[in-house]
């Protein structure tokens, strides 16, 4: 069966908003896309239609910390501390109820599809639950009973650090112990979740403190399998600089090293970069992914993501820790950061940003693009302009005004495959 909507006005690439759009869907596929269209009978939907914005990188039960970590000071190893506190306490049915609400409210806040970086694998002590994959199944679970599309991006974690560190007591319930174990592991889960639409499998190398060089290589060996590799990269200064002394290589220098980098590769946070490193990045086709919330609440620095979109880096956005959920926050975050970092204004364009927050992140995470075009994914993100906040930021047609004002609070519908679920 074939619905139409009128989007009162709808952005379908460029910087300028279209108007009265005729969206026909069909098999939760767009079918037709028709700007200064009059239809009579397409039901219409109010505000500015956006094409689902995407989540690429979450660690859902970073939620409980929200708001409870900001008296105690320090840096972010600091802060991981308390992270790992929460960690040891999750059962698999704990997690399905923490992350069915997390993704609840990400779709609220716009998002139809989330990448969720799982490490949390095992029970306390390292000891694998009866089905190995429990928290993984309970994790796409709560997706699935929420409505939101995930790529469960399975996460490698066997050393405590570069140099070879004992895992932690909590970091025993990330190790599967060895790289082959871990593997077997993920591919019980591409199996069982195989043929799914709404459902993706990925691989994820924790980071290179996580996993020696030799684990990395056999990573590299899946390149030219359907999974997608999303790995944390130069997050700290503390990463790079035992990454040089152990192996004289930047991390993404032995990312390139262990043939890691490319066009199925997301580096998350790539805050602290050389020149080098970003060209390597661009001509590798690597993506990067900014989390610009997370990122100020941890005290990283502020990533070059100018120089990346210069270098040709395929941005995307992620709410990681879920200090807040707003996907508008988090992609003007990335421009607005920038302007920190080297004091000029608008590198990055409001339809580039959109991009990062929409298609940029469904390539990440391997489903089709997000985007407002026949044979696209009806996944629709609809930001009203009915508040005294947003009433006149469509007024002119102009993207940016929408990008740089609007907040989660503004979402009055979502879609996902053509159907509302928001
Ligand atoms: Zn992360």
């Amino acid at each position: 069966m074939t619905v139409q909507w009128l989007a009162d006005k709808a952005w379908l690439g460029g910087e300028n908003l279209a108007e009265n759009v005729l969206l026909s869907v069909e098999g939760g596929v767009i079918r037709q896309v028709e700007a200064n269209s009059a239809h009579p009978a397409a039901k219409r939907i109010n505000g500015v239609t956006l094409p689902g914005v995407v989540n690429a990188h979450s660690h859902a039960f970073h939620r409980r910390l929200r708001g409870r970590t900001h008296q105690q000071g320090g840096d972010f190893w600091v802060w991981r501390e308390m992270m790992y506190e929460t960690a040891a306490e999750l059962t698999p049915d704990s997690y399905r109820a923490l992350a069915t609400d997390v993704y609840r409210e990400m779709l609220e806040a716009g998002f139809t599809a989330v990448g969720e970086f799982h490490y949390l694998h095992h029970q306390p002590g390292g000891v694998p639950y009866d089905d190995p994959n429990e928290m993984g199944h309970a994790l796409i679970e709560a997706a699935t009973e929420a409505g939101i599309r995930i790529n469960l991006l399975d996460a490698g974690y066997l050393r405590g650090g570069v140099g070879g560190t004992e895992l932690s007591p909590v970091q025993l319930r990330f190790s599967d112990g060895s790289v082959e174990a871990w593997l077997e592991r993920v591919s019980g889960l591409v199996d069982r979740y195989e043929g799914e639409p709404s459902v993706r499998i990925g691989i994820a190398p924790h980071s290179v403190r996580a996993l020696t060089p030799e684990d990395l290589r056999k990573v590299a060996e899946l390149r030219d399998s359907s999974l997608r590799c999303h790995i944390h990269v130069s997050e700290q200064l503390a990463e790079n600089s035992d990454t040089f002394e152990a192996t004289g290589m930047t991390p993404v220098q032995l990312l390139g090293d262990c043939g890691l980098l490319g066009e199925w590769t997301t580096a998350v946070h790539a805050t602290h970069l050389t020149e080098e490193d970003i060209a390597a990045l661009g001509e590798s086709g690597t993506g990067v992914c900014y989390c610009a919330t997370t990122e100020r609440e941890l005290a990283d620095g502020l990533g070059p993501s100018g120089a990346l979109r210069n270098a040709g880096v395929p941005l995307s956005i992620g709410t990681d820790s879920h200090a807040v959920i707003d996907p508008f926050e988090e992609a003007r975050g990335i421009e607005l950061h920038n302007r920190l970092a080297t004091g000029r204004r608008g590198e990055l364009s409001a339809s580039e940003l959109m991009a990062a927050a929409t298609s940029g992140g469904s390539n990440a995470l391997g489903f089709s693009p997000n985007e407002i075009a026949v044979g696209a994914p009806a996944d629709f993100t609809v930001v009203s302009t009915g508040s005294r906040r947003t009433q006149d930021v469509a007024a002119e047609g102009r993207l940016q005004q929408l990008l740089y004002t609007a907040t989660n609070a503004d979402v009055s519908a979502v879609f996902v495959a053509g159907k509302q679920v928001v």
